[in-house]
């Protein structure tokens, strides 16, 4: 399902031909993507979403400004399935662009929702891409619609759009800005006008972009420092919490319009979500994972044969576990890599055979010994209950799993996709309760002073955290404005769900 509009009037509403599904609600979890004055730019966030592809599987789309126009294509799916032609990528001109990769879930969602969106403002046209998740996106709405908005899609996005429209600022520049002040939550956010790119990230940093730059004077932003190794673009910085920087033909300018806050980038970016080739702050996201496993080491210590990860995710820490522990690492579980992410499957009982689909012990590795396996994250706990039987099936002596991440007891409200609160196993059960449901001879999770150290601290600081570990802790840096709306409210956020 493609939609490809070559126009500069770039109609939200041939965006409503796909049917809208139940599952149709605020879900953004994904990677952006900008790139401005360089020939091909098309190409250029083509590779950098590919790069990206790990933050988002649903859907991609680019928008490319040439000439007074715009240009767009959009479609459910891979980056590498749905760009690769040369069609494809002439039909997206110019020498600026951005693009989004969209993060899988249950059900899925319409061809509406795909992003870049696009607008087209007094200004001039618009078209913007956002990593995170608003949340007062759906108060904004109400009251946005009540004034007379027509919204065409269900993401949270969308709100920004309507915001910088009803702005009274005079520039695009301070438009953008009064809009960013109005929304909270996470956000890291690319946009294009005629004449420049802009690049924001919210005034705490909760999500990642990074500034880079090409040989021939071209800039780039991105969700990661991976999509700047692909095309070749050295990494100039990380985009500083709260600033939004605008690149146009006289260069670059940066301003910080809000209140300077304590910074609290997502920890979870560190412990799973970003490519471990991808550096956070100057700092390796692998270097990192592997210290976690040896704190964990640190912590926990058992007397094993063998430390297995769990693929991929678990890996660098396993060999961190395994290089402080001084015990042999060993792949007892391979992977096969033609199976998506086992969030991508929408229900409980796709969602175990998923599992089996993507992972086989390698029997001769395991027979008769003692294992210390290690993942990076319990959820619903299907993975764990899964990979601890194939262990043992394959005849592992005994199977203890070490987790790489503190107890997953809150979700996540800034973007990244985890399901409601009774939904998470370590929100339901003890440890000691898990362990027995999971089947592991013993459970560990690595203790969140221990995943501070790891990432260079020297422990949580509980009055000032450094990051959002809201996953881990519960404690949301930001009011959950929806979250919290009366149930009139939400009530009206399902009727934006359009059940059929
Ligand atoms: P579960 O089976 O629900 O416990 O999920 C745990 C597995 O999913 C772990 O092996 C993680 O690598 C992976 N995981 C953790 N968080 C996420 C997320 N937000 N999206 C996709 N996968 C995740």
């Amino acid at each position: 399902m493609t939609d490809h509009i070559n126009s500069s009037n770039f109609s939200p509403s041939t965006l409503t031909t796909t049917p809208f599904t139940e599952d149709d609600k605020f879900h953004d979890e994904c990677g952006v993507f900008g790139v401005f004055n360089t020939p091909e730019a098309s190409t250029h966030t083509v590779l950098g979403l590919h790069a990206l592809q790990h933050r988002g599987q649903e859907a991609a789309g680019i928008v490319s400004y040439y000439e007074g126009q715009f240009y767009a294509h959009k479609s459910t799916g891979h980056v590498a399935d749905n760009f690769n032609t040369k069609s494809v990528i002439e039909s997206l001109p110019g020498n600026s662009a951005i693009g989004h990769v969209r993060y899988s879930t249950a059900g899925g969602s319409g061809l509406r929702n795909i992003q870049p969106l696009f607008a087209d403002l007094a200004s001039g046209g618009f078209a913007v891409a956002h990593n995170g998740n608003l949340t007062n996106a759906l108060t904004l709405k109400k009251h946005l619609v009540a004034k007379g908005a027509i919204f065409q899609s269900t993401s949270d996005s969308e709100v920004i759009i309507h915001l910088i429209a009803t702005s009274t600022y005079l520039t695009l520049q301070d438009k953008f800005i009064d809009a960013m002040r109005r929304i909270e939550g996470a956000f890291a956010f690319v946009a294009l006008s005629e004449d420049c790119l802009i690049g924001a990230r919210d005034p705490l940093g909760v999500r990642p972009l990074v500034l880079g730059k090409l040989p021939n004077d071209g800039y780039i932003f991105a969700s990661e420092t991976c999509a700047l190794d692909i095309i070749g673009a050295d990494f100039i910085r990380d985009v500083d919490p709260g600033e939004v920087i605008t690149i146009n033909k006289n260069g670059m300018t940066s301003i910080k319009p809000f209140p300077i806050m304590h910074p609290r980038p997502c920890i979870f970016e560190h412990v799973y979500f970003s490519r471990p080739d991808s550096l956070s702050n100057g700092t390796s996201i692998y270097k990192v994972r592997k210290n976690i496993g040896k704190e964990l080491a640190k912590e926990c210590k058992l007397n094993a044969d063998l430390v297995v990860p769990v693929p991929d995710s678990g890996v660098p820490a396993a060999i961190g576990y395994a290089q402080e522990a001084g015990i042999p690492f060993e792949l007892g579980i391979i992977r096969n890599h033609y199976v998506g992410r086992t969030f991508i499957e929408p229900s409980d009982t796709i969602r175990h055979l998923g599992v089996k689909l993507k992972h086989n012990a390698n029997r001769g590795e395991l027979d008769g010994k003692i294992v210390v396996l290690v993942d990076d994250s319990i959820v619903r706990g299907t993975t764990s209950v899964k990979i601890v039987d194939m262990v043992r099936q394959a005849g592992a002596k005994e199977v203890h799993l070490y987790i790489a991440s503190p107890p997953t007891t809150d979700p996540c409200f800034y973007g990244v996709d985890t399901p409601d609160k009774d939904k998470l196993l370590a929100s339901r059960m003890s440890i000691k309760e898990m362990a027995e449901y999971i089947g592991a001879d013993s459970l560990k999770f690595i203790s969140i002073d221990g995943l501070y150290r790891a990432v260079g601290e020297a422990n949580r600081d509980n009055k000032k955290p450094q990051y959002c570990d809201a996953c881990f802790s519960g404690e949301y840096p930001t009011p959950l404005t929806d979250n919290n709306a009366s149930d009139d409210d939400k009530q009206f956020s399902l009727l934006t769900d359009y059940k059929k």
